[in-house]
């Protein structure tokens, strides 16, 4: 069994004997004493034995009963036994079983009308942190005709972080461009674009990649000709796939006849410096890509 922490069920940490008191033999600490009782801060507390996730900072709430209480749970992360006392519910870690005080319901302190009461001792917290969920910048490999200038395009779409060119789909390791001119490794010349998804999609990224190449070329691209520059998309998940197609369906129910292939992607071998960002350094334009719209 694997919990949300990504823990095993077996997982657990050293207790002293106060916490011994508490979360194993079922103790109770003293009222206003814990740490977490007038805690405000934004977070999780989990569970002081097996680390599970169990509240929410923002299912707590102020009761002045002396604990910290919360008036709902992480779904299924705590579970109630009938008190041996006869009249209250014990409340305990769903995940280690581990005593973590009582719930009330019918007392009104908030519209879920529940509190569970909480002992500080059997909590860890671990506070919200901002970065965790932050989309990482994710990757788009396209080939459509000489490197160059399908690289100036990109370089100036938004959203875009960076770009390299280089050659891929081929078999040998570390190809040289020389290698990949001699048509003998198979590789293509392709651009490896590193976009944030929170300005860009892949999508608006392989709709720019159909319109700045032409994707009806079946031997090259513009005056280059051979099977270095032909157009294909390597994806490198089942997502950027089902775009790619979705995207050459629509062209073709406009009436091009697209050739592009799609391939999963291979390994991407970066290009001899020389290459990387030509026309930047070189001050030119493309002679073999231009914008044109297609959707
Ligand atoms: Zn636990």
């Amino acid at each position: 069994m694997t919990n949300t922490n990504g823990q095993t069920a077996s997982h657990r940490n050293e207790l002293t004997s106060e916490e011994k008191r508490v979360i194993i033999n079922k103790g109770t600490e003293r009222p206003f004493i814990g740490k977490y009782t007038d805690s405000k801060a934004k977070g999780t507390y989990t569970c002081k034995w097996c680390d599970a996730p169990l509240y929410q900072s923002g299912s707590k709430f102020d009761s002045h009963c002396g604990w910290p209480s919360f008036d709902d749970e992480i779904p299924g992360a705590v579970k109630r036994n009938p008190d041996p006392d006869g009249s209250r519910t014990e409340i305990v870690c769903a995940n280690c079983g581990g005593h973590l005080g009582h719930v009330f319901t019918g007392e009104g302190f908030t519209s879920k009308n529940t509190r569970h009461c909480v002992n500080s001792i059997s909590l860890n917290f671990k506070p919200y942190d901002p970065t965790e969920n932050q989309q990482k910048p994710e990757t788009a490999i396209f080939a459509g005709g000489c490197f160059w200038g399908v690289q100036y395009l990109f370089e100036k779409a938004p959203g875009v972080l960076k770009s390299e060119v280089g050659y891929t789909g081929g078999t040998k390791s570390n190809p040289t461009y020389k290698e990949v001119c001699s048509h003998t490794t198979g590789h293509v010349e392709a651009i490896k674009v590193t976009f944030d998804p929170q300005k860009t999609s892949y999508e608006a990224l392989a709709r720019l990649f159909f319109e700045i190449h032409d994707p009806t070329q079946a031997n090259g691209q513009g005056p280059d000709i051979g099977p270095q520059y032909l157009s294909v998309v390597f994806y490198a998940d089942d997502n950027q796939k089902a775009v790619t197609e979705k995207l050459i369906g629509i062209l073709k129910q406009k009436g091009y006849k697209v050739v592009t292939k799609v391939l999963p992607a291979t390994t991407f071998w970066p290009a001899e410096t020389y290459h990387q960002d030509y026309y930047e350094k070189t001050g030119g334009a493309p002679y073999c890509h231009v914008y044109a719209k297609r959707f």
